[in-house]
């Protein structure tokens, strides 16, 4: 019989009812497993759990709260190849990315847990003799955590580790396309003695379950990672209740290829980031910038990479780069884009088309010449192995037209010169710049977009900090 995962509430995991939704491998299209489709009765008995939980959970010192997420990180390291063939299942990445995801999920679990002693207020200087001004920093109360598909293990590290270790309590609601791997975190945090509600896990569709959760006035924050159409539904959502959204959305990052940076850096680091994961993370390179100068040289160069990426079964054969596309209409997506620009009079470098492997959902690897800086897709995020080329006369013009864009979460720069580093720095109005290397953020640092790629951030003290509301005390001794 399919396996049908359990919600978690309130320390107990519940039999599922209502309507199941199958979970699919998208390399072989196999049902792994079922998922409910969590009604709003539980939904809001997941929310009363954690609200229930939530104040002696921020009662107990930090240090003890972080104990938890190291025991949790400890329970992963255990079971990193069972982990990581569970995403592989369900979610078509490469084996070792998965490895790399799950590694990095219990590093993010202790790193975060290390703040437990560093969560620090602030003494203001007051007007009046003999008053003190405090402003403590403590737990918003219930985060609703919303996540996407395609780092679905990390992902869930990254929202439930700060929030924990600042005293908030926790309802999580997975993609409907990866809560395999959802459920086994929760099989492992469940082990780890938590008190009843301070974690909640439940499953189902966005439009159901996920607006069930943004409608509930009991959460204090939606800390949401997905799509820029969802995101705005769910600042809807949190507008009636003046709840606060914690943002984390698309992206569009420009790489800018200058005439003296170093080619084959550029046509490997980009090749590498637009292929990983299939060229499904927000932070790849998603259209490049390249000076007229060395156009010829670098779409060479960058052909030759993209053109020998390997794809296919992730399960069967360890060596490729990429696996295939989360869904049918992922793929529909990306082809259609491309459609499109072909129409529009983009030529066709290498790649361009679907690759029929028999079953799965793969696009061959992609380059596109002569393609107009207003077109669909120099725009609109692709989220597949598809790189569109732009010719510049120069930084400024790359600087220009990147920041012509909705979107404004990472971006990159190829160059050997200082100065032009540093303009790029001063003036890419885009939370992330990566100078000379592949796209791929550091959990120290702080991973916020700007425009239409979010709002707030996450990772890092300042990520720390969204999950805290301040408290300023007046004493007048
Ligand atoms: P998505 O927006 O389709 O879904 C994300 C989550 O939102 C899912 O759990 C879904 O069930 C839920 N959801 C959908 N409708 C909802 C609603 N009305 N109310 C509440 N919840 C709802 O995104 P996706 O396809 O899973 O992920 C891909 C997108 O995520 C891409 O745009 C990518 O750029 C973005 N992403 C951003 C980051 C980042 O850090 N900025 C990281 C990873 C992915």
């Amino acid at each position: 019989m399919t396996k049908q995962h359990k919600n978690y509430i309130n320390g107990a995991f519940i039999d599922p009812t209502g309507t199941m939704i199958p979970v699919d491998n998208p390399a072989t299209g196999a049902v792994l497993s079922e998922i409910p489709d969590t009604p709003v009765e539980q939904v809001d008995a997941a929310v009363e759990a954690a609200k229930g939980s939530q104040r002696a959970w921020e009662a107990l010192p930090a240090i003890e709260r972080a104990g938890y997420l190291r025991a949790i990180a400890a329970k992963i390291r255990e079971n990193v190849p069972e982990i990581a063939k569970t995403i592989v299942e369900e979610q078509g990445k490469v084996m070792g990315l998965a490895e790399v995801e799950v590694g990095f999920t219990a590093d993010y679990m202790d790193y975060m847990a290390e703040w437990a002693r560093r969560i620090e207020g602030e003494i203001i200087t007051s007007d009046r003799p003999g008053e003190n001004i405090f402003l403590f920093r403590q737990a918003i109360g219930v985060i609703g955590g919303i996540l996407p598909w395609n780092f679905p293990f990390f992902l869930i590290a990254r929202k439930l580790a700060p929030a924990l270790v600042t005293g908030n309590t926790i309802v999580i609601k997975p993609s409907k396309e990866t809560p395999n791997n959802a459920a086994a975190f929760m099989d492992l945090a469940a082990q780890v003695g938590l008190p009843d509600g301070v974690v909640n896990m439940i499953y189902g569709h966005g439009s159901t379950t996920g607006n069930a959760l943004c409608d509930n006035p009991d959460v204090g924050m939606l800390s949401f990672t997905g799509s820029v159409d969802t995101g705005v539904r769910i600042m809807e959502a949190a507008a009636k209740n003046i709840t606060k959204v914690n943002l984390e959305l698309g992206g569009k990052a420009p790489a800018i290829v200058c005439a003296d940076g170093d080619l084959e850096l550029a046509a490997k680091a980009i090749t590498a980031s637009r292929v990983i994961n299939s060229g499904q993370v927000c932070n790849c390179a998603e259209r490049v910038y390249v000076e007229r100068a060395v156009a010829d040289e670098f779409m060479a160069l960058l052909s030759k990479h993209m053109s020998a990426s390997t794809f296919g079964n992730p399960l069967e054969d360890q060596s490729v780069d990429y696996g295939p596309m989360i869904n049918k209409a992922g793929l529909d997506n990306v082809a259609g884009l491309v459609e499109r620009a072909k129409a529009a009079g983009a030529e066709v470098v290498t790649g361009g088309e679907i690759a029929d492997l028999g079953a799965g959902n793969y696009y061959q690897p992609t380059v596109l010449a002569g393609v107009a800086q207003d077109s669909e897709i120099m725009q609109t995020e692709v989220f597949g192995p598809v790189l569109p080329v732009n010719v510049v006369d120069d930084l400024e013009q790359a600087i220009v037209r990147s920041n012509d864009s909705d979107f404004g979460l990472t971006s990159s720069i190829y160059t050997r010169d200082i100065g032009a580093a540093m303009k790029a720095c001063r003036e890419i109005k885009f939370g992330e710049t990566y100078i000379n290397r592949e796209n791929f953020e550091a959990m120290q640092g702080y991973h916020a977009g700007v425009r239409k790629s979010g709002i707030g951030g996450a990772d890092g003290k300042h990520g720390l900090y969204e999950n805290t509301q301040t408290h300023v005390v007046y004493l007048q001794s």
